[in-house]
């Protein structure tokens, strides 16, 4: 089980921390994936947008490679019966861990005149979403590594005071690791909202794809031979390493290895790969858009087999609580 906001464009960094494990395990688990629509309210309470980017957020998670056929693709509001289990976590979370959430407090930070409670108990509604479904992996990214073990502590703190309904859900990822896609200024990584230059999108065109890369930044190039390489340096290595050839990365490490790297040269390369890798999925998002019928069928689809796990989840739960009087 797994969610996206829908706040934006989706990135690299969403590609490569989260779908591209979406469309791998829809081949061999049970999987639900939702779009986090409630999530996205504690941050973006102006909801114009928001159906657009909810068709987009569907439309780019297909294009991707994942089968509405095969996983169940959902929007969270569709789901009533999470805010039902999210208000019982909430009597299993504390205050003080909660705002000792680094996500909470980064958030505090960017927006200081909305702190809201919501925003202040996401982890606990997250958990709600991925254990609706008594799920026990899933494909997140690494900065999600924290709300995962909060995850594990609420489902730990029912099952004891309850009895054991939960599995615990862990944060997956097929290459064991799980993944940081830096962003092209070398500083943190790629995200929907943040530094937009330096972020690349599964919506770009294949120039603004050049340009950015183009100005991703590097340096002189080594003196000394198999000398360390810079953060930024690593940085434009890794996303060579996401969607080049193996060849071709051998080729860049040994130039830099023998201080006969040309960045110039690099990122050129870089940039052709990752046009070569982002057009098709951007040619396929904009035609998906357009088919608002489809969508919607996708939406109800996924909705119903959502609703069904949830169900059942929900009538163990309030059994174990003790919520049955006749
Ligand atoms: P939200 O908007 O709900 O916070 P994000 O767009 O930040 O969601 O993340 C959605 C998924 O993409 C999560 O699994 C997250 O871990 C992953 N993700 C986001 N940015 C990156 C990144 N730069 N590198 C790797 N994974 C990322």
């Amino acid at each position: 089980m797994s969610g996206i906001r829908p706040t934006g464009f989706l990135h690299l960094g969403n590609y490569f921390g989260a779908i591209r494990n979406y469309v791998r395990m829809q081949e061999e688990f049970d999987c639900y994936y939702m779009v986090a629509d409630l999530h996205s309210l504690t941050t973006h309470p102006d909801t114009r947008e928001l159906r657009t980017n909810v068709h987009r957020v569907l439309s780019e998670n297909i294009a991707c490679g994942l089968d509405p056929e095969k996983a169940a693709l959902y929007c969270q509001s569709h789901v009533r019966e999470t805010s039902e289990l999210y208000l019982y976590l909430n009597m299993l979370a504390y205050k003080g861990e909660l705002e000792k959430t680094v996500t909470f407090k980064d958030k505090v930070r960017q927006n200081p005149e909305n702190v809201n409670a919501g925003l202040l108990t996401y982890p606990v509604l997250q958990t709600a979403d991925i254990i609706i479904h008594r799920a026990q992996y899933v494909p997140v990214g690494k900065d999600q590594e924290q709300h995962l073990e909060m995850a594990r502590n609420f489902v730990n703190r029912f099952n004891h005071r309850y009895g054991n309904v939960f599995p615990e859900p862990h944060a997956f990822n097929f290459n064991s690791e799980l993944i940081k896609v830096p962003s092209l200024d070398g500083s943190g990584k790629m995200s929907k909202s943040e530094n937009q230059m330096s972020t690349l999108y599964l919506a770009d065109g294949d120039e603004v794809i050049r340009k950015k890369v183009m100005k991703a930044k590097t340096d002189n190039g080594p003196t000394e031979q198999n000398s360390p390489k810079p953060d930024y340096i690593e940085n434009v290595f890794s996303l060579l390493k996401l969607v080049s050839d193996k060849p071709v990365i051998d080729h860049f490490e040994m130039a830099y290895n023998t201080c006969n790297i040309r960045y110039g040269e690099m990122k050129n390369q870089l940039a052709e790969d990752m046009v070569r890798f982002i057009a098709p999925i951007r040619e396929k998002t904009n035609h998906i858009l357009h088919d608002e019928a489809y969508l919607r069928r996708v939406m109800e689809q996924g909705a119903e087999k959502a609703n069904q796990s949830a169900a059942a989840t929900m009538q163990l739960v309030r059994q174990a609580i003790g919520l049955n009087y006749y």
